[in-house]
């Protein structure tokens, strides 16, 4: 043990979506620092994140859940518990991303969307919530957008769920800040992930973009991995509601 309130020896976080992306940077920065990772994909719970956990000394264990399907969260929140003890950490970053202009923008995407990118959020923040103030200490940092500010281009049902994503931040940290919970979420900017292939297969867009980014390159999953340790951290402990945007500049 160590007086670095960067640490996390003995905690347990349940990072969803952790197959993948920003979730697996997230996973690996937290067992770096001493947790034990509950990891979660829809299909499978990533292989590689487990390896990269394990080779870190920290224990790791893999779940399998599509988040559509309510009854998903309460067996992640149950199995996390049962299988690795406790839960002190739940991030909330599995999400995905469908476009089409909002005249064309089908019922089917917008339920799926709304479900998994901010319906799953709260039940899991529910579910674990609960756990954390029965102890009387907690974090949950939520995976926003900066879509979460703006409305974005062809993207209705995203920008309307991290838009919720923020607000539900603020809701949930006005209840728990008082009872040792943090709720906090990430803003990433543009990240080289699965969920922005085709903006990046797309030339003029990806310049575009790039264009206005000061730090004059996209992000890697890795660039958000520090913002989500300190936010996980007792370095974070008076930091309650805010939304962390990481977007280079
Ligand atoms: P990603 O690699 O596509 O990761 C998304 C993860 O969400 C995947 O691991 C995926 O699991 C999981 N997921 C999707 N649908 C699911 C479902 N129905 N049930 C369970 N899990 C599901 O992309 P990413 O960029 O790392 O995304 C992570 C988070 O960051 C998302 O919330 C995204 O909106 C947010 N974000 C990304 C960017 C960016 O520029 N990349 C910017 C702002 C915010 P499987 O792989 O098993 O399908």
């Amino acid at each position: 043990m160590t007086n670095d309130p960067f640490r996390l020896d003995g905690k347990v976080a349940l990072v969803t979506g952790s197959a993948t992306g920003i979730g697996a940077a997230i996973a690996t920065a937290l067992a770096a620092a001493g947790a034990d990772i509950a990891c979660h994909g829809k299909d499978e719970p990533g292989e590689a994140t487990m390896a990269a956990v394990q080779k870190l000394g920290r224990r790791a264990a893999g779940m399998a859940a599509d988040l559509a399907d309510r009854a998903a969260h309460a067996e992640l929140v149950r199995r996390t518990k049962a299988e690795l003890g406790r839960i002190d950490i739940l991030v909330n970053n599995a999400g995905l991303i469908r476009r089409s202009p909002a005249v064309e923008y089908s019922e089917e995407d917008w339920d799926l969307l709304i479900e998994v990118n901010l319906t799953s959020a709260f039940r899991l923040s529910q579910l674990a919530g609960k756990q954390m103030l029965e102890q009387g200490s907690g974090r949950i940092v939520n995976i926003a957008s900066l879509l979460s500010f703006q409305g974005g281009i062809l993207v209705p049902a995203y920008a309307a769920s991290k838009g919720g994503i923020a607000q539900l931040t603020k809701a949930l940290a006005n209840e728990w800040a008082g009872r040792g919970v943090n709720v906090n979420a990430i803003a990433p900017g543009y990240i080289t992930t699965d969920n922005t292939a085709a903006l990046r297969s797309d030339e003029a867009r990806s310049r575009q973009i790039l264009d206005r980014i000061p730090a004059g390159r996209w992000g890697e999953p890795s660039d958000i991995a520090g913002a989500a340790l300190f936010l996980c951290s007792e370095a974070s402990r008076y930091v309650h509601g805010h939304v962390l945007v990481v977007d280079g500049g």
